[in-house]
This record gives structure tokens, sequence and C-alpha cells, in this order.
């Protein structure tokens, strides 16, 4: 069967650079549409990423001959898709006219995040809410996924909000360098330091995870109504998202119950065998010192949520540590993801 023509915009970034490896030997996509800034543009994606690949892999070489061009929907020749990993200065405005021209976007950018007929997506937790899509006026689609902080942490709220109901959440984040792009925040602040600030964070993080846990009500996405604080911190690690998390539940659930929930907690991708869902969404490591980025990164290849620590909370009902790859299951692996479920329900037509 011939492949969907893909295209992914930002694709010299952080998150650009995860989607054009993830997308080597893809099988529903092929990539034929790169496009990034001025600075980029009209040069080969290899030429331009000689001296920016950050990846621990080559380049894939499906990439490197295509010219990237500045992101303009009238240059994509045949893309269905695009996947966005632009800076969100222009990613709200360069998405909307690619939807405008018949294109579904799935972006990482924060610009549509909040719209309540944008689906805010994690497949395996609220698939549903691609209903909202026809509510949006344009031939193509826009579909966001959630900030990189929050995503394994909403996933390991996702089974024991429909089960016990969430009241409040406090969380602590330690998060990894390539969440702030290339080339990111300056050694000489970062190197044996932790910066308590990161502009914009906890904002997102105290609002996204209700909408990711909301309801579908007459064409929009009605956001959970639980209360979140935020306190997110950049830390000297390279890849890898920690968050510590205390809940208070409407009906408190015992250990027991948390991890029984956990462990048989899968979605639609599990169901439909998409080729990046983890075998298990979320894995709990019984050791007293883990998640850690070095050693659980790369859990699912990078796509499950690593949980541990589960212990009671003094204040609220339960605490426990939750790791996610930034780039991976944060970003381009999440949006990749969301795609294949578009796919495999036949949502994008060929
Ligand atoms: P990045 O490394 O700074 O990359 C930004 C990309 O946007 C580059 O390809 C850049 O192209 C392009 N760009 C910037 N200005 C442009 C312009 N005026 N016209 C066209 N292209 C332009 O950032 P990133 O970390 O990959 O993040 C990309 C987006 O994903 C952001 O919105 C970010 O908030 C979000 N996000 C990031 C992460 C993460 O872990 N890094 C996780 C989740 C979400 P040039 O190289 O040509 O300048």
């Amino acid at each position: 069967m011939e492949k969907i023509k893909v295209g992914v915009l930002g694709a010299t970034g952080s998150v650009g650079q995860r989607f054009i490896q993830l997308l080597e030997n893809h099988p529903f996509f092929t990539v034929t549409h790169l496009a990034a800034s001025e600075k980029s543009a009209g040069k080969t994606y290899g030429e331009v990423m000689k001296s920016r690949w950050k990846i621990s892999s080559d380049i894939p070489a499906y990439a490197k001959d295509i010219v990237i061009t500045l992101p303009k929907p009238t240059d994509t020749k045949g893309v269905q898709l695009v996947f966005s990993g632009l800076d969100s200065s222009i990613a709200g405005e360069v998405e909307t006219e690619y939807a405008e021209s018949g294109v579904i976007v799935i972006s990482n950018s924060k610009n549509h995040r909040m719209d309540p007929h944008v689906p805010l997506m994690s497949a395996e937790v609220n698939s549903e809410h691609l209903e909202v899509l026809k509510s949006q006026k344009t031939s193509g689609k826009i579909i966001t996924n959630s900030n990189c902080t929050i995503m394994g942490v909403t996933i390991s709220l996702k089974p024991l909000h429909d089960k016990y109901g969430i009241e409040s959440v406090m969380l602590f984040s330690m998060q990894a360098i390539s969440g702030a792009g290339y080339p990111g925040v300056p050694t000489m602040d970062i190197l044996g330091n932790v910066v308590p600030y990161i502009s914009g964070e906890e904002d997102k993080a105290e609002i996204e995870p209700q909408k990711c846990l909301g309801t579908v009500e007459n064409g929009q996405i009605k956001s959970a109504s639980f209360a979140i604080s935020a306190h997110c911190n950049r830390v000297p690690v390279f890849d890898g998202h920690t968050v510590c998390v205390s809940v208070k539940f409407k009906k408190k659930p015992s250990k027991e119950d948390i991890l029984k929930t956990w462990k048989e907690f899968s979605g639609e991708p599990q169901k439909l065998d998409l080729p990046l869902a983890p075998k298990q969404p979320i894995v709990y490591r019984e050791e007293a010192d883990r998640p850690q980025p070095r050693l659980d990164l790369d859990t699912g290849r990078g796509m499950a949520t690593v949980v541990g620590r589960l212990r009671e909370d003094s204040i609220l009902d339960w605490k426990w540590v939750v790791l996610s790859h930034n780039t991976i299951r944060g970003a381009a692996g999440a949006a990749l993801l969301n795609a294949e479920l578009l796919y495999k329900k036949g949502l994008i037509s060929s």
C-alpha cells in the first residue's frame, strides 16, 4: 500500500530531529517535506545538520538530500499530514495556514493547545477527544500534544482519575536541558547547578492535565475540575523529565489498588498494536531509588512512562515519582503515535 506523504516543520530543532529519527522506515508514512527558518531554508537537511545533529545515531539517509523550505503549505506537493516542532513564536499562525490548506497538523507547540475545539491528545489517555475535530472549521485539522513535563504525569493519573477521581495534585519537576531546545540553556548556567525557573512552564503544567482528562461536551473539550500546583526546575540532565507528584483523591485507593490499576492500564494504541505503542504504557519500578533518567529513559523505546516510589503522603493521599522521555514520549513519539492512531482509524485519507 502507498505510504502517506508527511512533512516535519521545525525539522532542525530538538523535537524535529526526533521526528526524523522516528520516521525512518515507518510502515505508514514517508517524509517528503522538511521546513525550518530562513537560516536553514534552501539547503539540504544533511548539509544543515552536519554540525547540529544531537541524537546518538546517524542522520537517517532518507532525510539527507531533502531540501529544507520555509514552512509554507504551498510547497508541500501531496503532503497530507505535517508534524510540527516549530518554535512557538511562529507555530500558531503557520499551523493554521497548513490546516486551512487541507493538511492535518500534529503539533508540539503550545499555541493551539487550550482551544476547546483542538484535542490535547495522548493516544492512550483521550483518543475519544478526536470527536471535536468535526467542529474545526478548516479542511485540514489541528491536533496537539501536551507539554512534555506533564505527559508522563497525566498518563499516571489517567486510570486513577477514572476509578477514584482526583481532587488535587502537587508536582515538582526536574527537567532535562534538551527540553529547552537547541542550543538551549547556556552551559555556564546549568552545569553543576539547578535553575528553579522555566518561563511559562508552571502555567502549562497547572492547566493541561485537566484538559487531557476532560470530557467532550457539545463538540468541545471541557477540562476536569481538579486543581494543580506546580514547581518546575531545570537540572543538568540531558534527556528525561522526572516529576515528583502528590495526589489527593475523591475516594482514597489502597497501594495495591494503585499498583494493579497502573499494571492493567492500556489504551487504543495497544489494542490496535500501533508500531510505536509501548507494550505496557506504565511501568512500575519496585527499587527504592528508581526511576532514574540514566537507567530508565529507554523503557518501551522511550514511549513508556516509568513510575516508582509509591508511598503515602502525609498531607495529601499518595505520592510517587514519574519519568518520561521529553523528546520522545513528551514530543515527537507522542505525536507520531497520535498520527498512527489517525491512520488506523481511517482519519487520514490517501
Ligand atoms: P528548537 O530546538 O529551538 O527548534 C525550533 C525549530 O523551529 C527549528 O527547526 C527552527 O529552525 C524552527 N524555527 C524557529 N523560528 C522559525 C521561523 N521564524 N520560521 C521557521 N522556522 C523557525 O525547539 P524544540 O525544543 O525542538 O521545540 C520545538 C517546539 O516543541 C516548541 O514549541 C517547544 O515548546 C515544543 N516542545 C519541545 C519539547 C522538548 O523536549 N524540546 C517537548 C515538547 C514540546 P532553524 O533551525 O532553521 O532556526
